[in-house]
């Protein structure tokens, strides 16, 4: 079975179709998102639409929290960030924003976890940035579950390490991960919508369970447009301008 795991879509709706394009012809049987569906981009409806439409589970991310004004204080937010949250809150209609209420924290499946944040503390929105960050949800990881995907930081990398030796983590920024020989792995799978590792192409993961490996993926999309749509709705000039050199 082929899993696609994406994340931090961020109101693209024409990086997730690409995304969802190359999905589809490598041959993905279901998808899964890790979250901020919302936030920063011009299409919050276009993608929420999406997302349901498609049938995907999605996990609550922290600007889909503010948005709705639930766990996230807006004062934290950069003024970016938060005049977009409260643009975003302005255009979406209330059976939008009552779905966005609705998603879980955390998406448990017998081999497998999905969480915005951290598993540890899901409500906090912290960042997995270290082999001591990923530790801690790690710790959170009951057998069979073996993999935890993570977005957040929009940095794709993935941590991996064993029950047997709980304190020695290994991290790969590899865009091929094998999961063989590891039992405890905790995968960011980057960002679909506004990605941050100076790639401006969209990323997501599929994950494959019949061989045990993580593909990080790489698509190509009209950024113009996205960024064309944010200039267009009045949203911070920046947020349209990060997208062409993927900061
Ligand atoms: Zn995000």
């Amino acid at each position: 079975m082929k899993i696609g795991i994406l994340g931090d879509i961020h109101a693209n709706i024409e990086a997730l179709d690409a995304v969802l394009q190359s999905f589809q012809k490598s041959g993905v049987d279901r998808v899964l998102a890790v979250g901020d569906l919302v936030g920063y981009g011009a299409d919050p409806s276009a993608v929420i639409h999406r997302i349901q439409s498609d049938r995907i589970v999605s996990v609550l991310g922290n600007h889909d929290a503010a948005v709705v004004g639930i766990l996230v204080d807006l004062a934290y937010f950069n003024i970016y960030a938060r005049s977009a949250a409260l643009w975003t809150r302005k255009v979406l209609s209330e059976p939008e924003l009552a779905y966005l209420r609705s998603l879980p924290l955390i998406h448990r499946e017998p081999e497998f976890v999905v969480v915005h944040g951290s598993l540890d503390q899901p409500e906090e929105f912290n960042y997995i940035q270290t082999q001591r960050d990923a530790e801690q949800s790690l710790h959170f990881m009951e057998a069979p579950c073996r993999v935890c995907f993570v977005g957040h930081s929009h940095i794709p990398l993935g941590f991996l390490s064993n029950r047997a030796e709980p304190n020695r983590i290994e991290f790969t920024f590899a865009s091929r991960i094998e999961l063989a020989g590891f039992d405890r792995c905790l995968i960011n799978v980057g960002s679909v919508g506004q990605p941050r590792d100076e790639d401006p192409r969209p990323v997501a993961a599929i994950y494959d369970t019949t061989n045990n490996v993580v593909m990080l993926q790489r698509v190509a999309y009209d950024f113009d447009r996205a960024a064309g749509k944010i200039l267009a709705a009045g949203l911070p000039r920046v947020l349209a301008e990060r997208l062409r050199f993927g900061v």
